[in-house]
């Protein structure tokens, strides 16, 4: 079904494949427009059933609970972007899937999305096609050490990766990562890490949010400030390279462009998110407009907002027992509180986080 279809009246239901925090964020959002949201996770503790207005506990392959999903929303979109292709292609032919789920084809794998981003002229860093253990030390004399073996699909916060470097072995890194297809991508020396959050609407607008730092702890992003230390040139390419990469999949909705910031001031991306993403959670107490918003108003069919940033923003995630400090921020001035509801607190697991505007 056409996107451009979509044209949503406030009491609209819309569908939200996937029911962690950022459903749950994503649906409160929702809410606050008028939309109703109905979440469809196979996990029955997902967080974003607490604040849904109905909710499907099913397999992303169950066709009968698809189908009843589909007749029951004027919209579908995801908050996470492992869907698998077969479900996405399942609803888009009964109903408006928003972003069109072709760009997941490119978006989970790696190897497409590096090809996808320098075709179009932006820098990654260099890397090879590793399909098995014998392509490794052909990839590691092309590429050099030190180099990073990744998993094509399914990695994440630092999953599915092995560092290669003077001494290391190639086979034992090919376990590492669990023997699958993999790139092999040179290690990039960079100075800072920094990411993009656009939005472009079904009208073709794009707007970005400024510039976020991200400072990662253990592969998993801990803080997020904004506005990232870039000169502004820097900042405008970062924000171009972002605006490109959305008009290039014609995308419709919220996406998130990671960069790597190098000592020159050059830009590497080193990956793109096809959702609402954990770097653009400041701009829920930091900007005029959420990502969250400005996703579902994209989704619904709705202008998007210019957002506009209160001050300087520093968003902290509270990751496994951290949570637990949680009654110190309530008592910090300033400090906005958000619990993901979470009860089962795992070491890495992204339970909470905390936002600090400084309007000084
Ligand atoms: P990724 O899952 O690709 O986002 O990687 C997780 C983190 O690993 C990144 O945020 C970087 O801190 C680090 N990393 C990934 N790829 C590279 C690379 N080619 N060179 C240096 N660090 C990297």
């Amino acid at each position: 079904m056409s996107e451009s279809a979509v044209a949503l009246e406030a009491y609209a239901t819309i569908g939200i494949l996937g029911g962690g925090q950022l459903g749950r964020m994503l649906a409160l959002a929702a809410a606050r427009l008028g939309f109703k949201c109905h979440i469809f996770s196979p996990n029955p503790d997902s967080p974003a059933f607490d604040v849904a207005h109905r909710v499907t506990c099913a397999d992303y392959s169950d066709t009968q609970a698809l189908d009843r999903f589909a007749a029951d929303v004027d919209v579908v979109t995801y908050e996470f972007e492992n869907v698998p292709a077969e479900t996405a292609t399942f609803l888009a032919a009964r109903v408006p899937v928003v972003p069109d789920p072709k760009i997941l084809a490119t978006t989970q794998d790696r190897l497409a999305e590096k090809k996808f981003v320098s075709a179009l002229g932006i820098g990654v860093a260099p890397f090879a096609d590793v399909a098995e253990p014998a392509g490794l030390a052909a990839a590691i004399e092309r590429i050099g050490r030190p180099a990073v073996l990744k998993t094509r699909r399914f990695g994440y916060d630092g999953k599915g990766q092995a560092a290669i470097k003077a001494g290391s072995d190639l086979l034992a890194a090919w376990r590492e990562v669990g023997a699958q297809a993999c790139i092999l991508e040179a290690f990039v020396p960079f100075e800072r890490e920094v990411s993009v959050i656009a939005a472009r609407g079904h009208d073709g607008a794009v707007e970005c949010f400024d510039v976020t730092e991200n400072e990662h702890r253990d592969h998993i992003l801990k803080v997020s400030r904004v506005p990232a230390a870039l000169s502004a040139e820097a900042a405008n390419e970062a924000r171009r390279i972002a605006e490109t990469i959305a008009r290039k999949f014609g995308y419709v909705g919220v996406l998130a462009v990671e960069l790597f910031v190098l000592r020159d001031g050059g830009l590497l991306v080193n990956e793109i998110a096809p959702r609402v993403h954990n770097s653009g959670h400041w701009t829920l107490d930091g900007a005029s407009v959420s990502q969250f918003e400005q996703h579902i108003r994209a989704v619904a069919g709705w202008p998007l907002q210019k957002p506009v940033r209160y001050g300087r923003v520093e968003m902290t995630n509270l990751i496994g027992h951290e949570v637990e400090d949680y009654r110190r921020y309530l008592a910090m001035p300033g400090a906005a509180v958000h619990l993901y509801g979470k009860a089962a607190v795992r070491p890495g697991r992204k339970m909470g986080h905390v936002t600090r505007v400084f309007t000084d």
